[in-house]
């Protein structure tokens, strides 16, 4: 495998000499040199706190997106960051606990868009040079793992998000453990999470869940109709057959919404009854 950064130990690779070797089919190739290489966004603002970084980003038509930074401080004292990125801007999924759900769906990102949020090395403005630093994905960088879990259904752009995926983890690009990559859905489509068994079976599967009682998980999350329990859950035993691991499942609790005995009951039954499905209790999205 050739180094990231220095190729036969010369000078270092350019984006585009590592893009170039990256053997994508000649359509993606163009897309990303254009749409990547060209560091078409820019960071108009950034928000810091203990637990990291908020990006708002602008995209080369204006709209704007936004990528989180988390910190998660190990045991040996070193820090670690997962990106989370966004796939749309805005989305149209109208989930009922989200912001960006009253957006409706404005654009999809391209890959390169997705991509340009965990790279943002030197050659983009930042607005401090501490956020800079950090805010870069490299083999054994301080940037670990990318999770799609900003703005948008990564499900409904997904040959973009999938290209990204290539991308994340080629080893002429970012070369990313697809081990330390998450996508997350409410699971509006059974055929799409089945693709991604199929296309991409080492990247995690995150399930936004948030209910399995389907007329209470309908009024959080509307799409939910096209895709009910039974079908979700086969779904699911695929995915799981296919990555040899579970889903994650994503659940936020709201008070007297989704936290009943009888939510519970079904939460359990339905875990129980998948292959190898684990629960982290009360995870949020990042936006
Ligand atoms: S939770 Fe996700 S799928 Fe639902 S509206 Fe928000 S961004 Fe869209």
């Amino acid at each position: 495998m050739n180094d990231f950064n220095n190729n036969n130990g010369s000078s270092p690779l350019s984006l585009e000499e590592r893009l170039a070797q990256a053997e994508f089919p000649k359509r993606h190739a163009t897309n990303l040199l254009t749409e990547f290489a060209l560091n078409t966004c820019s960071i108009l603002r950034v928000e810091g706190s203990d637990g990291g970084y908020k990006f708002v980003i602008q995209l080369s038509s204006g709209q704007l997106v936004e990528t989180v930074l988390i910190r998660h401080i190990r045991n040996n004292g070193h820090v670690r960051y997962t990106v989370c990125v966004s796939s749309q801007v805005g989305c149209a999924k109208k989930c009922s606990f989200c912001a960006t759900g009253t957006m409706g769906l404005k654009a999809q990102l391209t890959s390169g868009e997705i991509l340009e949020q965990s790279i943002a090395d030197d050659d983009m403005p930042s607005t401090t040079e501490t956020a800079r630093s950090r805010f870069r994905v490299k083999p054994n960088g301080v940037i670990r793992n990318v999770v799609f879990m900003g703005m948008g259904e990564p499900m409904d752009n997904y040959d973009e998000v999938h290209e990204s995926l290539r991308g994340l983890t080629h080893q002429y690009l970012f070369q990313l453990n697809a081990k330390h990559i998450t996508v997350s859905t409410v699971g509006a489509s059974a055929r799409k999470i089945r693709l991604l068994a199929d296309e991409a079976p080492q990247v995690n599967l995150a399930l936004s869940l948030h209910s399995a009682i389907q007329e209470s998980r309908e009024l959080l999350i509307p799409s939910a109709n096209a895709n009910p329990m039974k079908s979700l859950g086969e779904s699911l035993d695929y995915h799981s057959t296919k990555s040899g691991r579970g889903a994650m499942i994503e659940y936020l609790l709201i008070d007297k919404v989704n936290d009943s005995d009888a939510e519970w009951t079904h939460l359990r039954s339905f875990v129980k009854n998948g292959t190898n499905t684990k629960i982290y209790s009360n995870i949020r999205r990042c936006l």
